[in-house]
């Protein structure tokens, strides 16, 4: 692995993150966002980041100024990758928005540049022939609030190289994240492969009136020996995202999901009981 100029397409919620964690390791790192109000977006996003660093870390103030200097900001693609080794999508979550960026990005980055995306929901054989360069790209998947949650979910996509694979897994540990491989496209990646299925499991066993919420997620500490259970876990992601699941999963023709959904709105969005966010979900804090 030598990937030494690094570009953060996209500086949202996680591109920010991703952008600030790689600079705080060291590497220069170049930030596009898509014009100059959204790099000034960016620019507020990333400086936010350096207190939060400075408390985990326990590092410095010069640290933390020494990580966000290393960041150079862009609105012109060609400008912003125009030495990558590396550039690691961030953009939003639309297959049409992905699409026309990774065609314009095939056209203007070096031969030499791999491309990663940290799409959640969308696998990287779809955008795999817009890159032009299927072979140089896959998936590297960052959590929200890296810094705490520092695993990197790096998977191919069937006509990903297989040297590239191994060289992401290596980069990843290189900007401290926890290398995590999966070898074959799988939607939800490992982690939402797991835990998607066991919060609507919880769900069900509450909506059916099998048990209660504290009883639920006390069998599965308990037995377990989980830090939280699935409802305290649904507090922290947030009702909202899950009544997003759950609604679509109803509409899906998944008709039990009606009464998840159905729950959801009127006991917890409707009384502004969206999770740890607003201090009270399922539970209050
Ligand atoms: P976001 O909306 O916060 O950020 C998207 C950024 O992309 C914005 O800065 C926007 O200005 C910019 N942008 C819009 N169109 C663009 C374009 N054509 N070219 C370049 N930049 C463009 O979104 P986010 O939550 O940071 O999500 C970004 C990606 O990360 C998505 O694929 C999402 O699935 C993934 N992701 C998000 C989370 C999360 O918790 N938010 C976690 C893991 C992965």
């Amino acid at each position: 692995m030598n990937y030494k100029h690094i570009t953060v397409a996209g500086c949202g919620v996680l591109g920010s993150q991703i952008a600030f964690q790689i600079a705080f390791k060291g590497f220069h790192v170049a930030v596009y966002d898509i014009n100059e109000e959204a790099v000034e977006r960016a620019k507020e996003r990333l400086l936010k980041l350096k207190p939060r660093y400075q408390k985990h870390f326990k590092s410095t103030e010069e640290e933390v100024n020494q990580a966000y200097n290393r960041l150079s900001f862009f609105s012109d693609l060609s400008e912003a990758v125009a030495e990558a080794d590396l550039v690691i999508e961030a953009v939003p979550e639309v297959v049409q928005v992905k699409s026309d960026f990774y065609k314009k990005l095939g056209q203007v980055a070096p031969e030499k540049t791999i491309f990663a995306t940290n799409s959640s929901t969308l696998l990287p054989s779809q955008f795999a022939e817009d890159t032009g360069r299927p072979e140089k790209f896959l998936a590297l998947h960052f959590a929200n609030q890296i810094w705490v949650s520092n695993s990197a979910e790096v998977m191919k996509h069937p006509g990903t190289d297989s040297e590239v694979f191994d060289d992401m897994l290596e980069f990843a540990k290189a900007i401290g994240m926890v290398a995590l491989p999966l070898h074959k496209e799988q939607p939800g990646y490992i982690l939402n492969s797991l835990l998607v299925p066991l919060l609507e499991a919880a769900q069900l066993l509450l909506v059916n009136e099998i048990s209660d919420v504290e009883s639920i997620d006390k069998t599965w500490q308990i037995a377990t020996g989980s830090p939280k259970g699935p409802f305290q876990i649904l507090d922290v992601i947030g009702i909202t995202t899950a009544y997003n699941i759950a609604n679509a999963k109803a509409q899906a023709g998944n008709p039990e999901f009606e009464k998840v959904a159905q729950l959801l709105k009127t006991e917890y969005i409707d009384k502004g009981k969206l999770g740890i966010a607003t201090g009270e979900g399922f539970y209050s804090y």
